[in-house]
């Protein structure tokens, strides 16, 4: 199955919903993988998951153009499925986070390059790997 990824800097609002506008011409996959990753003023993921969602329901969501002629299918952030991701829970004393001062930080792998997130603010998703 092939999967198209979609970088979102920052998420859309859209008829009172946080959407993500995915361009229609790069749906010629199955799957899209889309991840967000706008970060809050401390720097922190609000989204940490990898997102995914496939092409033909993507195609069903209301089409809005942009600069350009682009068109984006709006598709609401709660509608996308999380993926099962690789992830390990590590401790690391010496880092603290800079939102809620926790200690503990689990590892995301998912993506290729490991990411570091704080136990409290980004709890794991719903399935370890
Ligand atoms: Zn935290």
């Amino acid at each position: 199955m092939a999967a198209n990824r979609f970088e979102i800097a920052a998420p859309k609002w859209n008829g009172g919903k946080r959407c993500v506008g995915l361009n229609a011409d790069r749906l010629n996959c199955d799957m899209v993988e889309v991840d967000i990753q706008y970060r809050d003023k401390t720097g922190n993921r609000v989204f940490p998951g990898l997102l995914n969602m496939s092409s033909t329901k993507v195609k069903t969501y209301p089409v809005q153009v942009v600069g350009g002629g682009v068109k984006l299918h709006m598709v609401p952030i709660a509608d996308l499925t999380e993926q099962s991701i690789k992830s390990q829970v590590v401790t690391k004393p010496a880092k603290v986070c800079h939102a809620c001062g926790g200690q503990e930080f689990w590892v995301r792998l998912g993506l290729g390059e490991e990411e570091e997130l704080c136990c409290r603010c980004h709890p794991k998703p719903r399935e370890e790997v």
